[in-house]
């Protein structure tokens, strides 16, 4: 019998894997999953350490169909990002991944994804984008292009939100975009958002194959393909591998992650670099002006502190600290209430 292969932690990809997926056959949203179940897989992350979370939309259903073994909640619509807070905050050991959309982020949940960009809470926010609510028909969602039509003929009349350009306008430490047709960017993109600590934000372009995949919309598998300006070939090299890349020097950034691992983006445009801010927000504003997506990690800060950082945390999860340290006693209380008399 041929060896089944296995991780760096001993394990078979199966309790990687998920439930059978109920989406439309087709649908990108299934290659993102494909995808994280590689990602999970190669890093060598045991299921049982991570916290998959999700609002509403098909999008959402996802976190169903992979890592059957990880601890799950399907929040409601817009507000993962609070429930993914109080979860961390419970116990920061939990790796977190959240499934959102465009709807779910863009529409009602926009409050929320702005909060949870500036505090830079550790988890891995995807945004599958496809531009339409799948879920309820098709109707335009707030990341629609100008001029992109719905089935039916009915063009969108108003601008979208860029929720990459929003992301690195408000801080967060990790800001990517992708194409989920892309197996070999999106892997290398979801690798270096597992090493990432703070919030790794990835859009990834998702065509709806049932209500925006026609010709005309700006979110089809056609449009994408032709239109996506890769802003470099992503690769990473996670710190338990052997860290012997051969890059052209002056032609390749690394950027070295909290971990060790490190993050090569070998540049397209001889100026790019994706630690710096500036670069980062021309090369979206270029791009989105002559109707393109650049994609890849359009930017990073490493080193950033995130949210359970500024916070001050004990390392210990709060949910499994001692009675006596989460109730210090009479004393403690009295010490307290005396400073501020
Ligand atoms: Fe995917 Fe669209 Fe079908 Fe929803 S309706 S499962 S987004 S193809």
């Amino acid at each position: 019998m041929a060896d089944v292969k296995k991780n760096r932690i001993g394990l078979e990809i199966s309790p990687y894997r998920g439930g059978k997926t109920t989406l439309c056959a087709g649908c990108g949203h299934n290659a993102i999953s494909e995808r994280i179940i590689d990602a999970f897989f190669e890093m060598g992350i045991h299921p049982k350490d991570v916290l998959k979370l999700s609002g509403i939309g098909c999008s959402s259903k996802t976190p169903a169909y992979f890592l059957s073994e990880a601890h799950g909640f399907n929040s409601v619509h817009g507000r993962m990002p609070s429930v993914g807070t109080g979860a961390l905050l419970a116990n920061r050991k939990m790796l977190a991944i959240g499934i959102s959309g465009d709807g779910d982020t863009g529409a009602i949940g926009i409050g929320q994804f702005v909060h949870l960009m500036r505090r830079n809470l550790p988890i891995i926010y995807i945004i599958e984008d496809n531009g339409c609510y799948g879920l309820t028909k098709g109707q335009f969602s707030p990341t629609a292009d100008v001029g992109s039509t719905q089935k039916n003929g009915q063009p969108n009349d108003l601008p979208p939100i860029d929720t990459c350009m929003m992301a690195v306008q408000l801080g967060a430490s990790f800001v990517a975009r992708s194409f989920s047709g892309d197996k070999k960017q999106l892997l290398s993109i979801l690798k270096a958002a597992i090493a990432h600590r703070g919030t790794a934000m990835i859009d990834v372009l998702s065509p709806c194959v049932t209500f925006n995949d026609h010709e005309g919309s700006t979110k089809s598998y056609a449009y994408v393909k032709e239109h996506d300006e890769p802003s470099g070939e992503v690769s990473f090299v996670p710190f338990f591998e052997d860290i012997t890349v051969d890059y052209d020097p002056g032609t390749t950034t690394a950027v070295t992650m909290h971990d060790g691992s490190k993050l090569y983006l070998k540049k397209v445009a001889e100026d790019y670099n994706p630690t710096d801010k500036l670069s980062a927000m021309r090369l979206m504003h270029e791009t989105h002006s002559r109707g393109e997506f650049a994609t890849g990690v359009l930017y990073i800060e490493p080193d950033k502190d995130d949210f359970l950082t500024q916070l001050n945390l004990v390392d210990e999860p709060l949910a499994m600290l001692p009675v006596d340290r989460i109730k210090p006693g009479r004393e403690v209380l009295d010490a307290v209430m005396e400073e501020h008399r």
